[in-house]
């Protein structure tokens, strides 16, 4: 179900038009409320006037994560502080996150944002909905609860439920949707799975959430569930849960453009890129009032499609979100993402084998050695040579890389590994030059 068809299906002009127009009043607003960002734009001599479409974009510059601890918090605050209704923030070990402040329109976009993605799930009035994200001072809990209820659906606010409690509540409540956080809903899943639950459940759809997740996990949350799981993006600094949410294709998260203005970025030159090709996601916040954010960096890594989606909705989707800029390696030069040598090297058919991957540097050059560790009971089922392993492995990790790497394959027994492995993953990568 579509909630919004005159927004979210609007022609890419008029689109294009409306963010254009919202900009040109966000940049003015920002030069009139917020010093700080007022200086920056001083700073490259550019003054409002100089913003007429989003054309001009290019022009403003970047907000950073490093923007909002030198201005934070009341320095990037757009209104007096009577005018906020709302505060949330994370806490870290390290101390307290960055603080987001809403007013009452900032509640209503974010619940109309929420109330778009909960319709994506094919979720609505007549559904029965679990939250089990944190219902405290992190915005995600409140802001699923507020779209839930902007689509008239009845929430169970489980915030703090153990898996059993919470698969025992959505027996008893014939829940038909769960939002939650992946690394939770697996948990759950897992539950069902093992006291044999999924035809005592009512479930269809999932929203889930969380970075570093892949189509494998999804796969088996759908499976154990018997449902589907959607993916959705959101960042505290933005507005929460709901700045981007799949559709019933699965094929990428549409961001809510008339909110949500993205670009991607290559971290290396700064230059935004085309549609297609990954780089970091910048958000500009086209409706925030609280702290509106022109340009964001938001160090997460995506792409954007902008091609028509099958549902119908026109806004643009970006990919699950499966790095960060902090999970970038510099080889030589050139960047390239943990997660992209991970894959190739788990992708390797007929080679069952844990990898680790250390990038050191030996005069003044960085160099790559990759160990492969083959369990002594599996080496005799290898159907090729050591050394023919060596070289598929060697080609698919220069191929991501752009240098030859050199492949050792070491013997592993049960209890004896090369690195200690607590989380018994397949591929380690160690960067011996941060140390
Ligand atoms: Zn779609």
């Amino acid at each position: 179900m579509i909630w919004n068809k005159a927004k979210e299906c609007m022609s890419r002009d008029e689109l294009a038009e409306l963010q254009g127009e919202r900009l040109v009043k966000l940049v003015k607003y920002m030069y009139r409320n917020v010093q700080y960002y007022r200086k920056k734009m001083q700073k490259l001599g550019l003054e409002p006037g100089d913003i007429r479409g989003i054309e001009d974009l290019d022009k403003l510059p970047f907000t950073t994560q490093e923007d909002l601890i030198d201005a934070y918090p009341q320095r990037m605050f757009a209104v007096s502080g009577r005018n906020i209704v709302r505060h949330h923030t994370s806490v870290h070990r390290t101390g307290i996150g960055a603080i987001a402040g809403y007013t009452q329109r900032d509640i209503n976009v974010w619940s109309e944002c929420m109330a778009r993605s909960i319709s994506m799930a094919d979720l609505g009035k007549k559904d029965i909905i679990s939250i089990a994200y944190n219902y405290g001072l992190c915005p995600d809990g409140l802001g699923a609860h507020y779209g839930a209820e902007k689509v008239g659906a009845a929430v169970i606010p489980a915030s703090d439920c153990k898996p059993a409690v919470l698969i025992a509540l959505m027996r008893r409540l014939l829940a038909t949707g769960i939002i939650s956080p992946q690394p939770y809903l697996m948990r759950v899943a897992q539950e069902v799975e093992d006291k044999g639950l999924k035809n005592c459940l009512q479930l269809k759809a999932a929203i889930c959430g969380g970075e570093h997740w892949t189509e494998e996990v999804r796969k088996k949350i759908q499976d154990r569930l018997g449902i589907k799981a959607y993916d959705i993006f959101g960042l505290n600094e933005l507005t929460g849960l709901g700045v981007a949410c799949e559709c019933e294709c699965q094929n990428g998260m549409h961001i809510q453009e008339d909110f949500f203005l993205a670009e991607i970025l290559d971290t290396n030159t700064l230059i935004v890129l085309p549609g297609g090709r990954r780089g970091e996601l910048i958000c500009t916040t086209l409706q925030k009032e609280g702290i509106p954010l022109i340009r964001y960096r938001t160090m997460r890594i995506t792409k954007i499609n902008y091609e028509k989606c099958e549902c119908g909705r026109t806004m643009a989707r970006i990919d699950r979100i499966c790095e960060s800029t902090d999970d970038m390696l510099m080889v030589r030069g050139n960047s390239v993402f943990a997660i992209q040598i991970e894959t190739v090297l788990l992708n390797l058919q007929n080679i069952n084998a844990s990898y680790v991957v250390c990038i050191r540097k030996e005069h003044h050059l960085d160099v790559v050695d990759i160990y492969i560790e083959i369990d002594s009971r599996k080496r005799e089922m290898l159907s090729e040579s050591e050394e023919a392993v060596k070289h598929r492995v060697a080609d698919a990790v220069s191929n991501v890389i752009g240098l030859m790497p050199r492949v050792h394959c070491v013997s592993c027994d049960e209890n004896q590994s090369y690195i200690e492995n607590p989380m018994e993953k397949k591929v380690i990568i160690v960067d011996e030059r941060k140390y």
